[in-house]
């Protein structure tokens, strides 16, 4: 162990976006998986050796040009899964399959990420979930009580060597640590659920060890463990034997004779103070905290810590939007007042969920520019506060004043604080939120919809062919008029409209052709949003998102899907539905404002979406359905905050929603998430109608309605759209009777799992087909 580490710069950030300013890694993983072929596992490599590349030298020009302030990550498709790959973990199915633990930077190692997070012919993938409560979503790795571990530091060495090789740069290598990996993980069989997440702490930790080892030995300096876990709620243990693990396992690390220095970070919030007085306890280097979300720890953890430095996380890395300097200069001053050893300036998570660099968007209102921070702009910011910490405020006092400037004129600009919208949320009243008794509605609707029993209906959307996109891209380009642009999306609504009749669905839709992203696509017909060119952040694997920003305060300016619904309408005597996307999940996949609370921005978008809904009332429209796939997302990790989330993003549902008619069905949508945790949230909604999806999460969130006495119609979804697979009768009907039966018939609709807009035509028509025969068969039955 070297008593005497390398000092810690000053400045450093936990990660920075990885699928590059052009979404190169996007673009590499996505041509070797369609034509391996054509462009063999060594492209993709070629490409993350670039980017890594271009990480490096661009950190550096930005000012991180202390030896260890660029972190050095593992990112083809995901760093949960890198640092899996690094320890040897591969699930027993994928080994019995001829598949080998590899590095992951190699030919065999991309052909065994590829394997992992897509499945094959005869494997499942990876499962994947929510990366805590960000938009990101991680591979869950499979560890169970046999699963063998090996640690394999190769592509660790490798980066960090080639990187030295290549710009001179000195880097940190980054791993998810111990704990948190293992709480992020689950068992490899399910007969295993009933062992503990931590039963493996003591072998994982051993590869730990041998990693330090390695990179001790390649000359690496620092190492950063990332320990997110302890900043949430809700694992399977209990804290106190959380933390305990966390103390065991970087005693042992710590207490190994050859290692780099270790950094342990704690982002995504406030690691608490018995996890910060568990590392204390421990000979780990230097503790990076989350002072976005978090505080400045308190004495007892200061004092505890001593003279290691400390990096407080001043710069968030959640939100698009600057750092407010004079808070973070507070916030530093009361930490550099508080600890005992030196302060660093850092990001308080990895800079993964924001876009690369704010200079590209060249389109952007210029104000909105100004007062905007994206990767770049943030690490920036950390190297202007290191300044400020080591020379002194005053030497950044241009850099201070500017910010103030830029804030003061934010909030003074118009669009941030419009006086009419403001009055109206401050005149909502409690029964804007509050519908007639539901029972009363349910009659109302049955009189005017005269549906069958176990309804059929689709999520919304249709398979969007290049046709769609095409059409939709030469409108955005001015290649075709506004005219030409109507007649190709109404000639694509004509047809979704004709199929759903002849398939014989009872509630049909138009089919969403006209929309590019369920969120986007209401950004831009809202004020008070901004989109951008280049502001991709990476949602999945190759999958990334193009956030709007919510900038300023929110309205309407004219109906946004009426036109397009009504003529569905008119194309057919079947109730067609409307389909909105819920202020939820209008927030939670946009950046949102930082200066007004999430409450009020929310009903502003709620009360746009509830004139919206008037409108469509006013068309005729008897069925409406406000998606909030969102809803669970953003359930905050911390339980005491739950209520608080709970009271706005419920309330703004039922603000949008609260004026329809009585005999005007209301549905919403989940999905993407558990949901069985949140069944009061969903019955508090107060929707006619739920579709859920079901598949996915096996039969429990039929067990979990049953079981909970769920008093509302649901659809839990009976065909997984996430495949191309089309469902077999057999399978649909069985699944419909299953939910006859445990949900009750008259309670139950008939519907896919989700949209089908990634989907093709013929197996949507082949699946939906089958899916009415299999409804008509179980109604005869009842
Ligand atoms: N109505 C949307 C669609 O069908 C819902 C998408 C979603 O739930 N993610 O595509
Ligand atoms: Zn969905």
């Amino acid at each position: 162990m070297s008593t005497q580490p390398v000092p810690f710069p000053a400045a450093t950030i936990l990660g920075y976006p990885r699928i590059g300013p052009d979404r190169e890694l996007k673009r590499a993983l996505e041509s070797y998986w369609k034509d391996p072929q054509q462009h063999p596992a060594t492209t993709v490599l070629d490409t993350l050796a670039r980017l890594r590349e271009r990480t490096a030298t661009r950190l550096s020009e930005l000012g991180l040009t202390t030896d260890h302030a660029v972190p050095s990550e593992g990112f083809a498709v995901d760093h949960v899964l890198d640092t899996s790959l690094a320890l040897g973990a591969v699930p027993a199915r994928f080994i019995a399959d001829g598949y080998e633990p590899a590095a992951p930077d190699t030919p065999r190692g991309i052909e065994l990420i590829t394997a992992l997070s897509r499945g094959t012919d005869r494997l499942e993938p990876l499962e994947m979930t929510k990366w805590f409560d960000t938009n990101y979503h991680y591979y869950v790795p499979e560890i169970g009580p046999d699963t063998p571990l090996r640690a394999n530091p190769e592509s660790l060495v490798s980066r960090y060597r080639t990187t030295l090789g290549t710009t001179g740069i000195t880097t940190r290598p980054v791993l998810v640590g111990p704990v948190s990996l293992l709480l992020l993980s689950r068992p490899e069989t399910t007969d295993a659920v009933a062992s503990h997440p931590l039963q493996r702490l003591d072998d994982v930790v051993a590869e730990y060890a041998a990693i330090l080892r390695a990179l001790a030995e390649a000359g690496v300096e620092w190492v950063q463990l990332d320990e997110p876990a302890l900043a949430a709620d809700g694992w399977s243990v209990e804290r106190t034997e959380l933390v305990a693990a966390l103390e065991s396992a970087y005693t042992q690390l710590s207490n190994e004779q050859q290692r780099p220095a270790i950094l342990v970070t704690v982002g995504y919030g406030d690691a608490g103070e018995d996890a910060q007085l568990a590392l204390a306890h421990t000979n780990v280097d230097a503790l990076a905290i989350d002072l976005d979300r978090g505080d400045v720890p308190g004495k007892k953890a200061l004092e505890a810590w001593g003279e290691r430095p400390v990096v407080g996380g001043v710069v968030g890395g959640r939100t698009v939007w600057r750092t407010d300097l004079a808070r973070a200069v507070e916030t530093l001053d009361r930490l550099r007042a508080a600890a005992r050893g030196p302060v660093a300036v850092g990001t308080a998570t990895p800079l993964l969920h924001v876009p690369h660099d704010v200079a590209r968007e060249t389109a952007l209102d210029p104000n909105v520019t100004s007062w905007v921070a994206f990767a770049d702009q943030k690490v920036t910011e950390v190297v202007g506060l290191a300044r400020g910490v080591e020379h002194g405020w005053d030497a950044i006092r241009d850099t201070l004043d500017e910010d103030a400037t830029i804030r003061a004129a934010r909030a003074e600009h118009p669009a941030t604080h419009k006086a009419e919208i403001r009055e109206r949320t401050a005149a909502v009243q409690d029964a804007d939120r509050q519908r007639a008794d539901a029972e009363q509605r349910r009659a109302a609707q049955r009189e005017r919809l005269r549906l069958p029993v176990l309804p059929t209906t689709t999520i919304g959307s249709f398979p969007q062919t290049p046709q769609i996109r095409k059409t939709r891209a030469d409108h955005r380009a001015g290649r075709i008029t506004e005219a030409e642009y109507t007649d190709a999306i109404r000639a694509e609504i004509a047809h979704t409209v004709r199929v759903q009749e002849e398939l014989g669905l009872d509630v049909l839709v138009h089919g969403e052709p006209e929309r590019n992203d369920m969120v986007q696509y209401f950004a831009e017909g809202l004020d008070g949003f901004v989109t951008t060119q280049h502001g991709w952040v990476q949602s999945y694997g190759s999958r990334c998102t193009r956030p709007s920003i919510l900038f300023g305060d929110v309205s309407r300016p004219a109906p946004i899907t009426v036109d397009w619904t009504s003529y569905a309408a008119s194309l057919t005597e079947r109730p067609v539905k409307g389909m909105l996307t819920g202020p939820v999940t209008i927030l939670a996949w946009s950046f949102v404002r930082d200066d007004a609370p999430a409450a009020e921005v929310a009903d502003q978008v709620a009360l746009a979406l509830r004139d919206e809904i008037a409108d469509l009332e006013r068309a005729g429209t008897p069925v409406i359905q406000v998606d909030e796939p969102a809803l669970r997302e953003l359930l905050p990790l911390r339980a005491a905050e739950r209520p608080a989330y709970l009271e706005w993003s419920v309330g703004a549902f039922r603000l949008a929603t609260g004026g329809a008619a009585t005999d005007t069905q209301i549905h919403t949508h989940l999905c993407y998430s558990e949901f069985e945790t949140v069944l009061g949230a969903i019955d508090a909604l107060d929707a006619d109608v739920t579709t859920l999806e079901a598949s996915r999460s096996g039969s429990g969130i039929v067990t979990g309605l049953a079981a909970s006495d769920f008093p509302r119609d649901v659809g839990p979804g009976v065909w997984d759209i996430h495949s191309p697979r089309v469902p077999t009768f057999e399978e649909l009907a069985g699944r419909i009777r299953h939910a006859a039966h445990e949900i009750g018939a008259e309670r139950v609709w008939v519907n896919p799992d989700c949209g089908l807009k990634t989907r093709g035509w013929p197996e949507t028509e082949a699946a939906l087909d089958r899916l009415v025969a299999a409804t008509v068969t179980v109604r005869a039955e009842l």
